[in-house]
Order: C-alpha cells, then structure tokens, then sequence
C-alpha cells in the first residue's frame, strides 16, 4: 500500500519529482490546447503565485480576522460590480469558482422564495439547454427542478420557449452572457423583461464573458447590453480565474441589491465548538486566492487587461478568416468574444474524423454534441500557432473529404459514440463506470501505485468491447442516413 514516505526527501528533489509529473501533463505553453489554462506571460504568473503565497496559509472563514483580506475582497466586488454595470447598492462575494457562485445564487433564491412565497413545495427554474452544467449540479444539490428550454434556430437562448416553461413554482430564471459551447451572447434584455413581468429573479452567467466582455466592448464591438445595465438582472457570476487572470481558486458572485445576498449566509448557533457562520458554500477559505486575484487586477489595470484582450480579439479575427477560407466549415452562430464553435455543413465531412485527424497532429480538441461541433477558446499563448492550426485543420478536412467512409477512432469514436447514444441513462452510467474505475485503486485504471512512476495509464482506459460494436452499427446506420437523405435531395 502507498503511503507517506517513513522518511521526507529532501526539497529539491521532492520540486524535482513534480516537474517529472508534469511531464505528463498536457503541454498547454505551446499553444495546442484551446482551453483550461487562462495565462499572459511568465511575468505575471510569478506575480500571482508570490500574491498567492502572501496568503498561502491565512483562512478566510472569518472575514472579521484578516482585515487585509476582507479589504481585497471589498475591493475585488466593488471593481466587479462598476466593470458590470452595478451601482453603489450592488454586493456579492467572493467564491471559490464559477459551479460555486452558481450554487450560491441558487441557494440563496431557494432561500428566498421560502421566505417570500412559502406556498410553493417543488421549486422549479428555468433556462436555456445551453446553460453550464453548474446549474444542473447546483439544482440536483438544492432539490430544485431545472427546465430547460431549446435554443432558437441561432443557438442562443429562445425567451419565448422559456416563457413556456414558467409556471407557479418557478422561482428564478438563467442565461449566459456568453454561452460556453458556442460563446454565443442569449438576449439578456427580453429574458430579463420576462423575468420583471413575472416577478422572478434572474441570473446572468458571465463565468466565462464577465472579464473579457467588457473589454471587446471597449475594443469597439456593439453588443446589446448583457449585464446590470440590464434592469431584471438581479445576480452575476464572474470568474477571475478565467479571464480576470487570477489564480485558480476565484470568482466572483454579485447580486444587484443587498436583499438578496442576505440569503446566501448561514449561520449555526448550538455547536459545540461556538457560533459558526459562514458567508459562502467553503469552511475554510483560501486567502491567496483572494490575494492574487486582488494582484492580478491592480497589476494589470484597466490598460493591462485591454491590451491583452485586443491581442487575443486579433487573433480570432484571423481566425475566423481562415475558418471562412475553408468552404465544407461553418462557424457557430455569431460568437461574441474569443470562443468559437464551428463543424461541418450538415456533418459532411464528419467533423469528429477531421477531430482525430487534428489529435493526430498534436492537437486538443475539445469535442461538443447537439450539434456536433468543434470548440476553441482562443488564448494569449494561441495566438502564434494559429496559421499553423489552420494548416493541419485543412489537412484534417482533406483527409476527411478524401476518407468519405473512415469513421472516428479512439477516444474520439468513444466521444462520438456517447454523442449519438439516444438513451442518455447509458451514457451517463458509461461515464460514471470511468470515474469509478478512476478512484478503484485496486483495479487496472490506476495511475500509479510507486512512487518512481508516473505513467499515462490513465489514458489507456478499455471501455466495454460492446461499444466497439455498437459504434460500428451507429456509424453504419448514420451513413446510410447520410445516403438516403442525399438521394433524396438528387431526385
Ligand atoms: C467555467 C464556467 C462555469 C463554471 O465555472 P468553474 O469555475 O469551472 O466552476 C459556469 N459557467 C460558464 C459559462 C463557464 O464558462
């Protein structure tokens, strides 16, 4: 059995063996990964790691200690409320991610509407099918109903579906400013005139837009307003460690007026161990967290965060160019800031083999489904390998094109595969059979079992060899689709 070495090692060589780690670990710095890492240069990786470090060990539990951090923290929520359009009555805290100010916003409209409208037993929301995954964890957590509505004909929200979905136990409406598939901007002002109509709450989710948005707006774009601006948008959620380039760790939960946060607080009066109340979903609260992203905002200024911005938005203009260069692709609807979706018309070439075909070539690719499509977050570190990914994507669409009947291999084909699976039950007992397997150390999926390995075993997964077969028989089946479908169009 593992355990903690009898005896430490020395330091360097314990730094040592993480690099050796790292070895395994995706090589983000060089550009072919399109997501995950929010990163500018070494310069101000240091300064957020030395910020991080100033407060590695101070426990943020108790706002009324650390004095240091509680003013961060003030600041870091009123430099989020005015670069979203809040006023001086706007509020919110700081969280640990984007899932949990989402589970806080939540949380604290359950709370709410118990207070408020005590009638309602099975409290529902309602938003669109594009909305992240954290409302659905969130809602699954807070036994709370979550109705999602289609998305129009452009991918993005669709108010009237959702207008559908409301009913009496409906207690708050979401969308996203942007969405994370498609980085599609929903039309904030018509969800949130729904949401003053109907007296409901409404929550924006700028995880990923809420620290770029403005800036692209700054750069000139014309966007309809997808914030505070917006009068029915009663919360935000803000993740600094995307675009504020904080460290991991940081976002950001605002709420337009104070009435409503007083609902995210708990407090526990009869433990043993005293009074204890909390501010957030976290005991113990990572300060370096709040102090490196606090660092990050007052290192780069408002001029720091422009000018990066602007690199980036360069790079997807050329982007887009070469996309548009390539006549089977089709872009997703009309992305707003630098996340771009974009497949195959009508599937033809299947854009998962131009995937593998792009994995082939040392890329990450991040797959999506309904519709198939291909997902890129274009990055600062991007930025000098795009016209070379536009090469290998037109190599990739070549072979494709040239390959009508080469199906998607690997863990592409398991992705594929699990896309197509109509009973989505399957799927998710699939997936959960991975992690299973993942945290079974006992089993064949462990990473490592000595401490001199550091395998990618973890990668060399065999899922069920029926999936081999049911694979071939949906491919088969979905290119027999294909052919009747374009035998159609002939005659
Ligand atoms: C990243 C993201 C989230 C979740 O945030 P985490 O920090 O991953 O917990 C929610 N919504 C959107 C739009 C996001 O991009």
């Amino acid at each position: 059995m593992f355990q903690i070495p009898v005896k430490g090692e020395g330091k360097a060589e314990v730094l040592q063996r993480i690099r050796d780690l790292q070895e395994a670990d995706v090589s983000w710095k060089e550009g072919r990964t399109w997501s995950m890492v929010y990163y500018i240069d070494e310069d101000h990786l240091q300064l957020i790691k030395e910020a991080y470090g100033a407060y590695l060990s101070e426990n943020f539990l108790n706002p009324f200690a650390f004095q240091g951090l509680r003013k961060m923290e003030e600041e870091l929520i009123r430099m989020g409320v005015s670069l979203l359009n809040g006023d001086e009555q706007s509020t919110g805290t700081m969280t640990s991610g984007g899932t949990e100010s989402i589970f806080l916003a939540v949380y604290a409209y359950r709370q709410r509407a118990r207070a408020l409208r005590p009638r309602i037993k099975a409290p529902e929301m309602v938003a669109p099918a594009s909305i992240h995954p954290a409302f659905d964890k969130a809602c699954h957590l807070l036994g709370i109903k979550l109705r999602k509505a289609p998305l129009a004909q452009d991918f993005r929200a669709d108010p009237r579906q959702m207008e559908r979905l409301i009913n009496a136990n409906t207690i708050l409406l979401a969308a996203s400013s942007p969405s994370y598939p498609h980085g599609l901007l929903d039309p904030i002002e018509a969800i949130a005139d729904i949401a003053l109509r109907r007296g409901l709450p409404m929550h924006v989710d700028a995880c990923i837009g809420g620290f770029m948005l403005p800036w692209v707006e700054r750069l000139g774009a014309s966007l309809p307003p997808w914030d505070f601006r917006v009068n029915g948008v009663t919360s935000m959620s803000a993740d600094l460690h995307k675009f504020g380039y904080a460290a991991k760790g940081a976002s950001l939960i605002l709420y337009r007026e104070p009435e409503f946060l007083k609902y995210q607080f708990y407090v526990a009066t009869d433990w043993p161990g005293g009074i204890y109340a909390s501010t957030t979903m976290l005991g113990t609260r990572p300060g370096g967290a709040v102090s490196a992203a606090w660092a990050a905002m007052m290192a780069l200024g408002q001029e720091g965060y422009l000018r990066v911005a602007g690199e980036i938005m360069e790079g997807v203009a050329r982007l887009k160019t070469a996309l548009a260069g390539m006549e089977d692709l089709e872009v997703i609807g009309e992305p707003v800031m630098n996340i771009v979706a974009f497949t195959t018309r009508r599937n033809q070439p299947d854009i998962f083999v131009v995937a593998d075909q792009l994995e082939a070539r040392g890329w990450v690719v991040d797959r999506q489904q309904s519709p198939n499509c291909l997902h890129l977050t274009l990055m600062r570190y991007n930025i000098p390998v795009l016209d070379q990914y536009a090469a290998d994507l037109k190599e990739a669409l070549d072979f494709a094109r040239n390959n009508p009947r080469a199906v998607s291999q690997g863990n592409a084909a398991m992705y594929g595969l699990m896309a197509r699976i109509p009973f989505r039950g399957v799927v998710e007992k699939n997936v959960r059979r991975l992690f299973e397997e993942l945290y079974n150390f006992s089993s064949v999926m462990r990473v490592s079992d000595s401490p001199q390995t550091s395998s990618k075993d973890h990668s060399s997964f065999n899922p069920a060899p029926w999936i081999g077969k049911l694979n071939r028989f949906l491919t088969g089946w979905f290119a027999f689709k294909t052919w009747l479908k374009g035998k159609k169009i002939k005659e």
